[in-house]
């Protein structure tokens, strides 16, 4: 069929989308879901791990993209990590039926509260704290390792030898929550269940272990039989009719990336959750192609969430280093967020090569004080980006890796980066359709009657912490409130 129609379409199976799925299709309404990428739990095929990169590892690439060590080469295929590059920012997405949540390290972090207040002042944060924050984490399945494992489990070396350097150094830090099933994971330390978190297993998906969306909210979605999605559906454009109903240019495409079929469908209400990036490209993009009506300040007050790569090479090289097994998935973090020169977060990052790199790898979360912007110019996304939103990030680094050299030893991390600073790296753009901004107060974007943006776009460019416990919450109560107003009526 080339001509579907369908009450209600979403865009984007990440964490907005399959939130906004599970309320809807709860509520006895039916849901198309179109997704780009492609439906791994379904397809049969593995995910492949960091040392042995294969089908999952790319999207249509034909050399890994991994921020480190890409000596390997890939035959084209609908993988589920994607990098986008622009001039002076590269940004890592998921792709395939649970988006981000496919490739992410499943760290589920809630917002420091007086953050919280300050990023969203006109939200009640009593009501997320009580309600749509402990929901969001029940849903997801949020769980964190038990201390006696982590203290003996060789996999852990690396954390373990980061916190003692960073409490040497001054440093506080903290347990950080995860969805991956620790009660799993304790089984595959002992070889009763296979092993993924310690089979190198994450950015190119995870066999077992991970409570990824298709296990969590997609699941519960489809259980009720209201929701049908369909992968490899790839939305190019959307127009507005006169009727105030929508119609979407989609096409449909093979493994390979090769279109197989050119489709039209029409729907009365559109939620749009392509994540940050794929939204924005699609607002802008049907905007310049058809005039779509956007808002003014669309592709305004957007950010990196003051993401800041940084490491520390010959990390204790006499005594083992980091560990030659590590776990891919984080616990630990270094939190300097209430020290007024340098606030920052910093997640003890591990680096399983398979041997020991004695090398410390972290992903600072920064404030990001000064905002960039996301527009669509010939053809083309671009986003207004460079070294100048990044400087205080760096100086932050900088400020944290030499306190830390100097307490315990180690160089910055010439290895992995150029200079030991890896500034253009990003996991976490959010913003550009601001909830309350290009938004209502409930993700209905203004100038349109029926279509609502419910994801990482709506977060104004920073939370401070890992986003999608906030993505989640946000949309839990967007839903709730959209619902409740009869907009799906
Ligand atoms: P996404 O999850 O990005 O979902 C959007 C979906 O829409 C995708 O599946 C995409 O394929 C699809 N799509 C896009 N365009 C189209 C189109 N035109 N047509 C059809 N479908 C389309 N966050 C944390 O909180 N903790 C972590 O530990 C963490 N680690 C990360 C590690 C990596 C390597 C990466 C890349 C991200 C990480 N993140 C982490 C970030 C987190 O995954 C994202 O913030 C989150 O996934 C964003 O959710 P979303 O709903 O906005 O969109």
């Amino acid at each position: 069929e080339k001509n579907i129609d369908a009450p209600i379409i979403i865009i984007g199976s990440g964490y907005g989308g399959a939130v906004s799925a599970l309320r809807l299709c709860e509520a006895g309404k039916k849901v198309v879901m179109l997704e780009m990428g492609m439906n791994w739990g379904k397809s049969g095929i593995p995910y492949s791990n960091l040392l042995k990169p294969d089908k999952s590892a790319g999207w249509l690439k034909t050399k890994t993209i991994a921020p480190f060590f890409n000596i390997f080469s890939l035959k084209p295929f609908t993988g589920v990590l994607d990098r986008l590059d622009f001039e002076h920012i590269n940004i890592w997405v998921g792709r395939g039926v649970g988006g981000g949540s496919l490739v992410n390290g499943g760290m589920a972090v809630t917002p420091k509260e007086s953050y919280f207040k300050e990023v969203f002042p006109n939200l009640d944060s009593d009501k997320f704290y009580n309600i749509y924050f402990p929901r969001a984490r029940q849903e997801l399945k949020v769980n964190i390792i038990s201390e006696e494992f982590l203290k003996e489990c060789p996999f852990y070396k690396f954390t373990r030898v980061g916190e003692e350097e960073a409490h040497k150094a001054g440093f506080k830090t903290m347990r950080i929550p995860n969805v991956y099933d620790f009660s799993y994971m304790e089984k595959e330390y002992k070889n009763e269940v296979p092993r993924s978190a310690f089979n190198t297993e994450v950015i190119y998906g995870n066999n077992h272990g991970k409570n990824s969306l298709d296990k969590t909210y997609l699941q519960k979605a489809l259980d009720t039989g209201n929701l049908e999605i369909l992968d490899l559906h790839s939305v190019d454009e959307i127009n507005v009719n006169q009727d105030k109903s929508y119609t979407l240019k989609v096409h449909q495409i093979d493994t390979l990336g090769k279109t197989i079929a050119e489709k039209t469908f029409n729907c009365k209400k559109l939620i749009v959750a392509a994540g940050t990036m794929g939204t924005l490209k699609l607002l802008l993009k049907s905007n310049a192609v058809n005039n779509l009506p956007i808002p003014e300040n669309l592709g305004k007050n957007w950010g990196n969430n003051g993401n800041f790569m940084t490491g520390r090479n010959w990390v204790k090289p006499l005594s083992g280093g980091t560990g030659a097994k590590q776990s891919t998935i984080p616990v630990a973090g270094v939190d300097n967020w209430n020290d007024p020169e340098h606030p920052f977060f910093a997640e003890i990052a591990p680096l399983p090569m398979g041997m020991d790199v004695a090398t410390a790898l972290y992903l600072q979360i920064n404030r990001v004080d000064k905002k960039g912007s996301v527009y669509y110019v010939d053809d083309n996304l671009k986003v207004n980006w460079d070294a100048s939103n990044t400087q205080k990030m760096r100086e932050n680094a900088d400020y944290f890796i030499k306190k830390m050299n100097r307490a315990n030893g180690g160089t910055r991390a010439h290895l992995l980066f150029d200079n030991g600073f890896g500034a253009n790296i990003c996991y976490h753009p959010l913003g550009g359709c601001v909830l309350g901004e290009a938004t209502n107060e409930f993700g209905k974007l203004k100038n349109h009657d029926h279509l609502f943006v419910l994801d990482g776009s709506l977060i104004p460019g920073t939370i401070g912490v890992n986003p999608f416990v906030t993505i989640v919450a946000l949309t839990e109560y967007c839903i709730e409130n959209l619902i409740q107003n009869n907009e799906f009526a």
